[in-house]
């Protein structure tokens, strides 16, 4: 098995978990938490335009592993956002986030900078879960949207990681890490880091 086939399965196993935790559905329903494109298309990524997706601590393969999580974080793609009670999150970086993979906590709109007119610079899996488990449907010819992984709950699984996103907000707080000029070519680094077998 490649180191991409191994991502993927571990990657579904992941959306699995966060649906099942949330008991109002089956496990038949992972298909349709991999982007509507469809309805995408239509509404042309208005949540991409807000703010970025966060990453579940499962997207990655060992979150506990400096090793494995600093090339991740060095593409400049994925930033580390501080949230309640001295905790953290990673999520993709915003264009807010102008010299530095450090989040400031301001409610205000930050359009992803994975966001492009062809949609998300990221192959479908490799798409944090927060992004994956928005799931887009129409009612009275609206999008409406089932949130089948809450901030909350990211909040909540993050917390057991605390230690190791102290020592990486430690690292790289002032680091200075401009937004990439070539994402595609990060997004590939970014791929590369995510699959790499710690
Ligand atoms: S998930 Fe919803 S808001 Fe985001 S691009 Fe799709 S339809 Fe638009
Ligand atoms: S990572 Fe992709 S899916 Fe998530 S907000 Fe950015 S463009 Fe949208």
């Amino acid at each position: 098995m490649t180191e991409e086939e191994y991502y993927a399965l571990w990657k579904r196993k992941t959306l699995l978990l966060e649906i099942k935790n949330q008991r109002k559905i089956d496990e038949s329903c992972v298909e349709n938490t991999l982007c509507d494109y469809h309805l995408c298309q239509l509404c042309g990524g208005d949540c991409c335009q807000s703010y970025p997706c966060a990453f579940s601590p499962f997207d990655f393969l060992d979150l506990r592993n400096l090793n494995y999580m600093r090339p991740i974080l060095n593409t400049g793609i994925v930033c580390i956002r501080p949230v309640r009670s001295n905790n953290f999150i990673l999520r993709v970086r915003g264009y807010e986030e102008k010299n530095t993979i450090i989040a400031k906590n301001r409610h205000k709109i930050n359009p992803c900078i994975l966001a492009s007119d062809k949609g998300c610079l990221l192959p479908t899996l490799y798409r944090p879960s927060e992004g994956l488990l928005f799931v887009p449907y129409l009612k009275n010819q609206k999008i409406k949207h089932s949130i089948l992984y809450s901030m909350n709950t990211c909040i909540q699984e993050y917390a057991f990681y605390k230690k190791v996103l102290n020592q990486l907000y430690s690292e790289y707080k002032s680091k200075k890490i401009p937004i990439p000029q070539n994402k595609e070519e990060k997004v590939e680094k970014l791929m590369k880091a995510l699959v790499k077998q710690p």
